[in-house]
């Protein structure tokens, strides 16, 4: 008869120094606990996050982001491995948005960066979006936090730039890398005149073969775009490079800029000042989530809530109306303690 082992439940204080030991095993076990919806490991994952906080921060948080088949696990893949080839370790988080549906994450097998993923100073981990918290999984930002405690010191965080991910990743990195293709024309890469501007280097990826030329072209025409926009606050100029994923080529020239912008935003104190923005706008996210949460998952307002958003599509009550009562329900619910406050 098979006989069914239940896991060993770890304690705050074991998760904590099995992290601290960069323990992989534990690790990877602490950020299910982490992306856990049951309430009954959220208040745990909370102490662990507490208690790894002042072990984090150290370290260099990158997001990639560009169409799907632009080449993001192909450039992380030689990127990882050449960072660890120079003492580096590198964590790779991936967020795949347009999973949603599918419950799944498409992105999310290790198998398409299964060299760095076996390489021992690299740690790969697929997310399924899930919950979201403005396009990133809600729980990315503590994932991180747990990898950078596990000794990682270069977080890297792939988003496929089709939405608003990319936007919200930019929210927790320090740098934000933008890949493209030549040609391909920016309509039908779907990337956005935002999405640029808030890019700090774009890499034109596939530079080989029969495709130097036209990406060289398309270098200079992004490098003018650049110029065009606003400077940014941390007064970095953002940078365009030619790279080939496949043929390593530019890998190294990417980290040496990645390189000379920490140099730069640690000299001016942007660094700095980014993070603690970042720090801060999450505390809103977060608020802002669970009071949404709350309100939906509250019981009398998930019974009147169809019959309200009938007689607005029908014109029966002003949208206004309708939705500050129901604010005002949530709120009586909530004295009455049966609004769930995590
Ligand atoms: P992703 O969807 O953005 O992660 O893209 P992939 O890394 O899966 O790459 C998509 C396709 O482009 C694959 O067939 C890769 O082999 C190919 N590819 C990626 N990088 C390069 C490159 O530098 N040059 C060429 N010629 N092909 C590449």
């Amino acid at each position: 008869m098979k006989k069914l082992f239940k896991k060993r439940k770890y304690s705050a204080d074991e998760y904590a120094q099995g992290i601290l030991q960069g323990d992989r095993i534990i690790l990877s076990r602490a950020i299910t606990l982490i992306e856990s919806k049951l309430h009954s490991d959220n208040e745990l994952a909370e102490t662990v996050l507490q208690k790894i906080l002042p072990f984090t921060g150290n370290t260099l948080r990158i997001g990639i982001t560009g169409i799907p088949g632009a080449g993001k696990s192909t450039f992380i893949e030689a990127f990882g491995k050449y960072l660890t080839s120079i003492g580096k370790q590198v964590a790779v988080l991936t967020i795949d948005p347009t999973s949603r549906k599918t419950k799944g994450s498409i992105l999310g097998d290790k198998t398409r960066m299964e060299e760095l993923a076996n390489d021992v100073n690299a740690y790969v981990r697929p997310s399924a979006s899930g919950d979201t918290l403005g396009g990133v999984h809600s729980k990315t930002r503590e994932t991180m936090l747990l990898c950078e405690a596990a000794g990682f010191d270069v977080i890297i965080i792939e988003t496929v730039g089709v939405g608003q991910s990319e936007v919200s990743v930019k929210g927790i990195v320090d740098f934000f890398l933008l890949i493209m293709l030549a040609g391909a024309g920016d309509e039908l890469q779907g990337i956005k005149r935002g999405i640029m501007e808030m890019a700090d280097a774009i890499l034109i990826n596939k530079a080989d073969g029969d495709n130097i030329t036209a990406c060289k072209r398309a270098k200079q025409e992004y490098a003018n775009a650049l110029h065009m926009f606003a400077p940014q606050e941390n007064r970095w100029n953002p940078q365009v490079l030619l790279c080939s994923a496949i043929q390593k080529m530019g890998i190294a020239e990417t980290w040496q800029l990645i390189r000379q912008f920490e140099i730069h935003a640690k000299e001016n104190g942007s660094f700095n000042r980014n993070r603690q923005t970042q720090n801060r706008q999450w505390m809103h996210d977060v608020i802002s989530y669970y009071l949404q949460h709350n309100f939906y998952n509250n019981g009398s307002i998930k019974d009147v809530l169809p019959n309200q958003e009938q007689r607005v599509e029908t014109g029966k009550t002003p949208a206004v109306v309708a939705a500050k009562k129901l604010l005002k329900m949530a709120e009586v619910a909530g004295d009455k303690k049966t609004c769930e406050i995590y």
